[in-house]
């Protein structure tokens, strides 16, 4: 190890080690420090969305949704299956698997880039040094002509349920149980909540979602929100609006949960409780004192459009500053940093950052809400195709969910697309590439798109939106 680089990132999660990688690329000297700890206490890189966040969740809402379909819909495909079981043993070796494989490809991408990983802590002192401490307690001083800090996010505590490990567990913990719980409560009816509810929903459990509010999914538009919900209850997720947890104590393996809602106090017994109310910027030991870096009333690090925190050569990127807490998103930040440290061109469209929820059906939405673009003023249109009327939903069984596009009525340009129903996720790809080109919707009604598939319904609603949709009656 060296003790001076061209640019030492703190924070091996999304945001920091596609930083670091592409310095590495830029032809940079570059050190990512990560202190991530798993829970048997070793160390891998990766960070949330890696260890404990995008990856395990996405890997058991994909075994859970399979259960469901086996269970519920394979018989009307004319598979006959008997006596379905579900080994949570297996699923839960298949999940580690899958991380561990992508937190150790990232010590491969580290090495092809050159990029020196070093375990640890990284507390950023004045005038761009940097304090490692090593997993073995050793402290270094390492000097850097640029730092970028990437340290991420940490559940919020609710003081009124406060996590024990056991029957009271943030995200983390609801990602790695080792039974089926009978009946389990999830405190807030975000991404988070609601995936994590649904993947225990999926194999058996009782789900009530407590959420504070008194609007369901109020970021997404109020449309897709609507027709969410309407699944959700389908399923047997029971969301109960308007219900603030004041308190939860645990009594002989059983979670009382003490709530208001409307009609006054209320009271909820669980086997298990997820806290799961949103997430705090981590930055804890992160700054010695005179580093220059300020942090806003929230605890974000403060930064410019371009991620500079104002203290000389000083970045910050990720969940760790003011935007959307999401993986995709620190990553640009990241890249974008390292191409402005190596004197390219850089920059995030945070316009077009995609939002996806992995249930089922999925969500997926960019640009603008239909409430959004009318508390604007600017006259539009909306253009909307169901998947019941896609023949590759039919044929896929998975007919739930439409796609909304929203168009300017002046010069037609798109304003925001959304998307409830099959691999929305992907499909919503294809609208940011065109709001990132500022399409219009004609230019995606005279996009070529393949048949049968699932994208037609994102065509087709381009072609509503001027009440030209061919294969569904328009509105
Ligand atoms: P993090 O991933 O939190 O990484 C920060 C890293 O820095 C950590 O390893 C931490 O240990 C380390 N660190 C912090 N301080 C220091 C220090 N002083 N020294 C050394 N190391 C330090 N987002 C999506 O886009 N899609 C999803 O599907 C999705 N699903 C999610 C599911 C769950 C259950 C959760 C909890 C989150 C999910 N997210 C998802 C959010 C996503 O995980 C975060 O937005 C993302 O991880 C943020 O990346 P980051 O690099 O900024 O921070
Ligand atoms: P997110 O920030 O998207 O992860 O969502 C977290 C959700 O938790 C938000 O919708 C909050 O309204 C909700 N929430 C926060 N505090 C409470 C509380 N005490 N009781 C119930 N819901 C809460």
């Amino acid at each position: 190890m060296t003790d001076t680089y061209d640019v030492i990132v703190i924070g091996g999660g999304p945001a920091g080690y596609p930083g670091a990688i592409r310095a590495g690329q830029n032809g940079l000297s570059v050190a990512c420090i990560d202190d991530w700890k798993n829970l048997d206490g070793g160390h891998a890189f990766g960070g949330t969305c890696l260890n404990a966040g995008c990856i395990p969740s996405k890997a058991l809402l994909e075994s859970s949704e399979l259960v469901h379909r086996a269970r519920e819909e394979f018989a009307v495909h004319g598979i006959k299956l008997a006596g379905i079981e579900v080994d949570l043993k297996q699923m839960q070796a298949r999940k580690a698997g899958i991380v561990k494989a992508s937190t150790q490809g990232i010590l491969a991408l580290f090495k092809a880039a050159k990029v020196a990983g070093l375990p640890g802590h990284g507390r950023l002192l004045p005038g761009r040094k940097v304090e490692y401490t090593g997993l073995d307690g050793n402290k270094t001083v390492l000097t850097a002509k640029h730092v970028i800090l990437a340290s991420g996010s940490v559940p919020t505590p609710l003081k009124s349920a406060p996590v024990n490990g056991r029957e009271i567990i943030d995200s983390w913990g609801a990602l790695e149980l080792g039974s089926v719980p009978k009946r389990l409560g999830v405190i807030g009816a975000g991404v988070i909540g609601l995936e994590l509810g649904s993947v225990w929903r999926r194999l058996g459990s009782e789900v009530v979602v407590l959420e504070a509010l008194d609007a369901f999914l109020p970021m997404a538009d109020g449309q897709v929100a609507k027709e969410a919900l309407k699944h959700f209850k389908k399923q047997g997720l029971d969301v109960r609006l308007g219900a603030k947890v004041s308190g939860a104590s645990v009594k002989d393996g059983v979670v009382e949960v003490a709530y208001t809602d409307a009609k006054g106090p209320q009271t909820l017994a669980v086997d298990r409780l997820v806290v799961a109310i949103g997430r705090r910027p981590q930055t804890l030991a992160l700054l010695a004192e005179g580093t220059g870096v300020t942090l806003d009333e929230r605890g974000f690090i403060k930064v410019d459009d371009e991620c500079r925190t104002g203290a000389e050569n000083v970045w910050a990127v990720g969940d760790c500053v003011r935007g959307p807490m999401l993986a995709h998103k620190g990553k640009e930040e990241g890249v974008m940093v390292a191409d402005l440290i190596a004197g390219h061109h850089g920059e995030v469209n945070y316009k077009t950052v995609p939002s996806v929820i992995y249930t089922a059906p999925e969500i997926a939405w960019v640009g603008l809400t239909e409430e959004q673009v009318k508390a604007s003023g600017r006259p539009y249109k909306v253009g909307q195709f169901p998947f019941l009327a896609s023949g590759r939903a039919r044929a896929m069984e998975s007919t739930a969910g439409f796609v909304k596009l929203i168009a300017a009525s002046d010069d037609d340009e798109v304003l925001g697309v959304h998307i409830i129903g099959p691999m929305a996720g992907e499909l919503i790809a294809e609208a940011v590439l065109a709001m990132e080109y500022s399409a219009s919707s004609e230019d995606l009604q005279r996009t070529i798109h393949a048949h049968p598939t699932l994208s037609e319904a994102l065509h087709e609603a381009a072609l509503a939106a001027d009440k030209k949709a061919i294969d569904f009656p328009n509105r």
